[in-house]
């Protein structure tokens, strides 16, 4: 039997499950998170964004990924801790980890994919961040701002960033009586719906945009005290929490726990260099989902990702004697 470990249990990494189970392989799904569904889990927001699904917030469509994966009986492990990973090429892959009780096991497979998702960047973007404790007060999580959303009514809350994310986030906290400063560098790349909506809490006072580069943060007994270095730079005060929307990097510190003779290679951001399918560098080892620069981060470009490296490993392994028929 081709047996085929997933590392993710997002999105990608269910769908490829699924994709491998059908396509006459043996899936394992784990995940260093208590509950599959990767970003999914926490978004109540209404996911419009799949055709035929547009009732269904994010959560909800976990949760029906997840009844899916069970009706295949595919095996799933969550809050693992992965200890090592042994890539022999030609021999295997052997992964090392401790289940939620703290057992430590070692499972052999044929091939390995590695569905870890992308991680915000957060303040150690900003040279004059690094090593600087905010406890919470700047934050870099997507959906972060719900925390302690209450509290911030009528205060100043600056949000960084010109995407979707940091127009999101700034139009939960104008929605939600904040005084919001919504700071992006030039001209804004998010989606124009949510545009629109921001420019409305603009017309009517609540949120307030400013052109230019994060300079420097200091903080006194009131909030934050922000530089901002534009055109005409100018200084903001009492800013009680600062949400960073500035983009993603691939989560791939599972690779530091990798040893091969040969190197999963990596392009300039840091993704793997892959080929259409998913395949790395490296037989027998291969990506799917947002870690693939393959089209926007969505729900079904990783559907589509996971699916294309099951095809891959069904491929690649046609002429193996481990197929069993
Ligand atoms: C705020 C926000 C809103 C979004 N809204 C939408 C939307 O409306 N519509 C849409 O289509 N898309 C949306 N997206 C994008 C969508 O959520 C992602 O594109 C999708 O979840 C990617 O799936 P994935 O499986 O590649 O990664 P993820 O969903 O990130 O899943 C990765 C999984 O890997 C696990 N993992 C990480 N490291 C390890 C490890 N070492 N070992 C084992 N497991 C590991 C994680 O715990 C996680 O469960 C949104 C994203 C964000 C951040």
């Amino acid at each position: 039997m081709i047996s085929v470990c997933i590392l993710g249990a997002g999105p990608a990494g269910m769908s490829c499950a699924l994709w491998c189970r059908r396509l006459g392989m043996e899936p394992q799904l784990y995940d260093i998170a208590s509950e599959v569904g990767g970003t999914l889990i926490g978004n109540k927001r209404p996911n419009n964004w799949i055709l035929g699904n547009s009732q269904l917030t994010s959560h909800d469509i976990a949760k029906t990924y997840r009844n899916n994966i069970d009706a295949e009986k595919i095996s799933v492990e969550t809050a693992i801790k992965l200890n090592f990973i042994k890539i022999e090429p030609s021999e295997g892959i052997s992964i090392y980890y401790s289940n939620s009780d703290g057992d430590e096991h070692i499972r052999n497979y044929s091939a390995l994919v590695i569905a870890s998702g992308i991680r915000a960047r957060g303040q150690e973007m900003f040279s004059f961040l690094k090593n600087r404790c905010f406890k919470g007060a700047i934050n870099a999580d997507p959906l972060g701002h719900f925390k302690g959303l209450q509290d911030l009514k009528n205060q100043k809350v600056l949000v960084v960033g010109g995407g979707d994310n940091a127009f999101f986030t700034a139009n939960d906290l104008a929605g939600a009586g904040v005084k919001v400063k919504l700071l992006s560098r030039s001209t804004p790349i998010a989606q124009k719906s949510i545009q629109i909506k921001v420019k409305n809490h603009e017309l009517h006072g609540r949120l307030e945009r400013v052109i230019g580069n994060l300079n420097t943060i200091d903080e006194d007994k009131h909030g934050f005290i922000v530089t901002v270095n534009s055109e005409s730079p100018r200084e903001m005060r009492e800013i009680k929490r600062i949400e960073l929307r500035i983009g993603f990097t691939p989560r791939l510190e599972l690779l530091e726990t990798v040893s091969c003779d040969q190197v999963i290679q990596r392009d300039d951001e840091g993704y793997p260099v892959l080929d259409g399918w998913g395949r790395s560098t490296i037989h027998g080892v291969y990506f799917a989902g947002d870690i693939v620069r393959m089209g926007p981060p969505a729900v079904v470009t990783a559907l589509a990702s996971g699916a294309s490296s099951a095809r891959a490993i069904a491929d690649d392994f046609r002429e193996s004697n481990l197929w069993s028929l």
